[in-house]
């Protein structure tokens, strides 16, 4: 069920990458995919879900104790997702870079370009989801999918590019 798409980029880094319930179900994961492949993007793996509770309360355990750990879960769990693995030259950095901030209305205000402010709905449901360091991207990477590695993908795969629309 797991798709690899594009061949790595060069000077390669990747990330983890989540379009979260409320940007699938509003439609955007197709102008999602267009803005991230215009940033130099590729996606190297990715999958449609939807996660179990335990799934989403595994994947933010960090925030358990956070005021707003059920409502993150209750979102998490409500629709589809798209996990996707991007590559691109320091990706971990530069894909927080282009989701912008946390909080939809935050993002809104101050980085309009940003993806959170154009496909994000509110504080909780905010679109998208990167990875914030290598050691995260790592766990998340492995978290949904099993035994991919970073150096497991032969440069000679055959390979569907997304080009934008
Ligand atoms: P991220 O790394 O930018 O995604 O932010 P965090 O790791 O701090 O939080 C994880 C997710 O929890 C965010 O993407 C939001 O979906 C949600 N979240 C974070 N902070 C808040 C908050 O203060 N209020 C609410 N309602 N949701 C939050
Ligand atoms: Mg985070």
């Amino acid at each position: 069920q797991t798709a690899v798409a594009d061949a790595p980029a060069p000077d390669k880094e990747y990330t983890f990458a989540i379009i979260k319930p409320d940007a699938v179900e509003a439609g955007h994961a197709d102008a999602i995919f267009a803005k991230l492949a215009e940033a130099g993007f590729r996606v190297a793996a990715q999958n449609e879900m939807t996660l179990s509770r335990e799934q989403a309360e595994a994947f933010y355990g960090e925030h358990k104790d956070k005021p707003f750990f059920e409502n993150l879960v209750t979102f998490m769990t409500s629709g589809p997702i798209k996990v996707l693995v991007l590559s691109a030259p320091d990706a971990i950095k530069a894909w927080r870079e282009l989701i912008g901030p946390t909080n939809t209305e935050i993002a809104r205000a101050d980085k309009p370009e940003s993806l959170r402010a154009l496909f994000g709905t509110d504080q909780t449901a905010n679109a998208l989801h990167g990875s914030d360091s290598s050691s995260s991207a790592m766990r998340e990477i492995n978290f949904f999918f099993d035994g991919w590695a970073y150096d497991n993908m032969p440069a000679e795969t055959n390979f569907a590019v997304i080009t934008p629309e």
